[in-house]
């Protein structure tokens, strides 16, 4: 007998409810199993959603009726010591403009809406259910169901879809990812600051619905990550993000950075005033392309956070355009597949390939020395600290005749105990990872 759904998508985050608004738009029965009470209610992100244009392919100016904040016309990247700020802010006239760039959004409020797009598209929501495994075809090895924890829980399906977030239990059943790596994984801590809209406008310089992503490198000695500051309408989103390793090793609790690094003297006035009302953890996975195992086999695709696809490159921490990227080249998979007929689920390649011909893969192989670069002790602590001395000796003026910029560089360098040659070596290897 076949089974009654086509497609059973477990997970509806951003992955999940892509994979089942672009299956359901096929033509297929889709099944979204999300374990929450509502899609979104347990997800976590900054958020800067920076897949604006991506998901104007998939619903055009989603912006009109999707639950989003702030369109970014402002990005700020900060490097921090502890005490010191270096800027670099750039605004564009062209983010401000449809499709835009990106957006700030509010998880569990766009995750209910994407979800809700899905089914509007035909695809059947469960909430409240927790998947607990897969059914296989044991004459076939192939996958073909999910375990749900309820009675008589067992669902058949001709193609199951795993989003089901970081801790990829689905992928790790059927031996697609490696058991988790504290070097390979981050947490992130969360809060939601609450803030009046014209103070908040004011204090960011913020005009209309324009918003602003602050990211930071540094500042948080022992720790290997970085922090985020977004505006919302009427509140700010402030986190730190930190390498499970890292945290191991410093004995630091998560709590106690976030604390700190809203402390910092070039943070603490932006949240002034502000009243905290939401806190979350969650963590994401950073191995980058060198992380990502296989993402199919027979009945089965991962797609998102549960395939390990998150850009963090210092510059760029992106996992939700990632998400919806995947989740539509699985959806698409399982269409062609299931629409030649037979045993469909058999051959998934076409998926793999999707993604290596699409951004999704083909950004993280492009970045893929990124992840471990940017952890470096020299790029986390070592050259902030050095750009700051160097900073703070060009612009303070003394009643004295002053030195030369780059006699102030060498004389850094030599108290860092660092050659010309090595930072010269530094900076190539960091251009060479980020800029080529
Ligand atoms: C602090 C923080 C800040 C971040 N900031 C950003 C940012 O600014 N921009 C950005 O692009 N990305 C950001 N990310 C990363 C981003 O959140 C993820 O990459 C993205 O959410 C991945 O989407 P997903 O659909 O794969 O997984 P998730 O969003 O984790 O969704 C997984 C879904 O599966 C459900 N689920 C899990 N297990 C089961 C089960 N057994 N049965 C049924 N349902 C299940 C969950 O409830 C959830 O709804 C951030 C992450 C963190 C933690």
């Amino acid at each position: 007998m076949a089974p009654k759904y086509d497609v059973v998508v477990v997970g509806a985050g951003p992955a999940g409810s892509a994979a089942a608004l672009t299956a359901a738009r096929a033509g297929l029965a889709v099944l979204l199993i999300e374990r929450g009470a509502y899609p979104g209610a347990k997800n976590v992100s900054g958020a800067a959603f920076y897949g604006s244009r991506l998901l104007h392919q998939l619903i055009p100016e989603f912006w009109k009726q999707a639950p989003v904040e702030r369109y970014v016309s402002r990005r700020v990247l900060n490097v921090l010591t502890e005490t010191d700020q270096i800027a670099l802010s750039f605004r564009s006239e062209s983010f401000t403009e449809p499709p835009y760039n990106a957006w700030t959004v509010l998880r569990p409020r766009f995750d209910r809406w994407l979800a809700s797009e899905a089914v509007r598209a035909g695809a059947t929501l469960l909430t409240d259910t927790v998947v607990d495994g897969l059914l296989w075809d044991p004459s076939n090895r192939q996958v073909v169901g999910v375990k749900t924890r309820r009675p008589n829980g067992d669902i058949e399906a001709s193609v199951v879809i795993a989003c089901d977030g970081v801790n990829a239990f689905l992928a790790r059943e059927a031996g697609l990812r490696p058991p988790a790596d504290p070097h390979q994984l981050a947490l992130g801590v969360k809060e939601v600051i609450a803030l009046d809209r014209a103070q908040l406008e004011d204090r960011f310089h913020l005009v209309g619905q324009e918003g602003v992503v602050q990211e930071y490198l540094g500042g948080l000695p022992g720790i290997r990550g970085g922090a985020f500051l977004y505006t919302n309408r009427e509140s700010l989103s402030i986190g730190v993000i930190a390498q499970i390793a890292s945290l191991i090793e410093s004995r630091q609790a998560p709590y106690t950075l976030l604390e700190r690094f809203k402390t910092h003297p070039a943070v603490a006035p932006l949240v002034r005033g502000g009243v905290v009302v939401e806190y979350a953890a969650h963590m994401i996975p950073e191995a980058g392309y060198d992380g990502i195992g296989e993402v199919w086999c027979p009945g089965l695709m991962v797609a998102g956070d549960a395939a390990g696809l998150v850009l963090n490159a210092g510059i760029y921490l992106e996992g939700m355009n990632f998400a919806i990227g995947s989740g539509i080249a699985a959806g698409e998979t399982a269409a062609a597949v299931l629409a030649q007929g037979g045993p469909g689920g058999q051959n998934l390649r076409r998926y793999r390939e999707l993604l290596e011909e699409r951004f999704v893969l083909a950004d993280l192989r492009r970045y893929r020395k990124a992840p471990s670069l940017v952890m470096a002790p020299e790029w986390q602590e070592t050259y902030p600290e050095l750009a700051a001395e160097v900073l703070r000796a060009v612009f303070t003026v003394h009643p004295t005749p002053r030195a030369k910029a780059g006699a102030i560089v060498g004389e850094v360098l030599r108290r860092h105990g660092r050659s010309w040659w090595q930072a010269g070596r530094d900076l190539w290897r960091l251009w060479r990872v980020l800029g080529r």
